[in-house]
């Protein structure tokens, strides 16, 4: 995803508006090419909850192409950057969360600056917590009577039928198997080839979404329904 910096505005993961406190700015480029690469590194804080947050814009250059551009050139917005988060305090997870899924999260969250691969690893290692939580076996017996081990595709289909998962999570969570599986399996340099900080971090947005809906929206259906009795005995019964 390409960033316009000129936007400037950023959000702390705890929901509000951050201020921009120091920005470092480094070019380099490579002996003897036209190309130089940009890179803007910058540090918030947030009012809020006073955590710091450091953001790298980056971009490539080409000095040819900045001599056609010359009139854009004493603004250093006329370029797309991509944005990186190197750090961020975590963004944390309602406490109808089961506490091993939530740490399981929390790595994928932390590793993200180091390695897509990781992150993506963990964002299938979370698939698997969440088939422990409710219960999904991971090993079975086959016809001969042996023991054998029941693989992430499998079990997710059990805990569909058993949860009665809503159509459009299957197929995030299924995507979210798809993709964890390609940084459990594919050779290094595809991956890192392929596959960015910024998509580890979408994938980690799915993480997120998927543990909210399967277990934030229940706590919240619960205490709407109670709410619910509360006020209907309270009212409708008093006449
Ligand atoms: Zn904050």
């Amino acid at each position: 995803m390409l960033y316009e910096l000129e936007a400037g505005r950023e959000f702390c993961n705890c929901g509000n508006l951050m201020k921009s406190e120091t920005t470092f700015r480094h070019q380099s480029g490579e002996d003897e090419t036209p190309y130089y690469t940009i890179e803007i590194f910058e540090i918030f804080t947030c009012p809020s909850c006073s955590k710091a947050t450091i953001i790298c814009y980056s971009t490539l250059g080409n000095d040819e192409e900045d001599e056609m551009n010359r009139d854009n050139m004493e603004s250093e917005f006329y370029r797309d950057y991509r944005r990186t988060v190197l750090h961020a305090p975590r963004k944390q997870l309602h406490y109808a969360v089961p506490r091993y899924i939530a740490e399981v999260t929390y790595q994928a969250q932390s590793v993200l600056s180091k390695s897509s691969r990781a992150s993506f690893i963990l964002c299938r290692a979370v698939l698997e917590e969440i088939c422990n939580d409710f219960k999904i076996p991971s090993e079975g017996v086959n016809k001969k009577g042996k023991s054998n081990f029941i693989n992430l595709k499998e079990r997710l289909t059990q805990l569909f039928e058993q949860e009665k998962i809503s159509e459009d999570l299957v197929d995030i969570i299924q995507g979210i198997r798809d993709l964890g599986n390609e940084g459990a399996h594919s050779d290094h340099l595809t991956f890192a080839k392929q596959v960015k900080v910024e998509d580890a971090n979408s994938l980690l947005m799915l993480v997120n979404y998927v543990v909210e809906r399967l277990y934030v929206d229940k706590y919240r259906q619960q205490e709407a329904e109670e709410e619910l009795i509360k006020l209907k005995e309270k009212i409708l019964t008093s006449e």
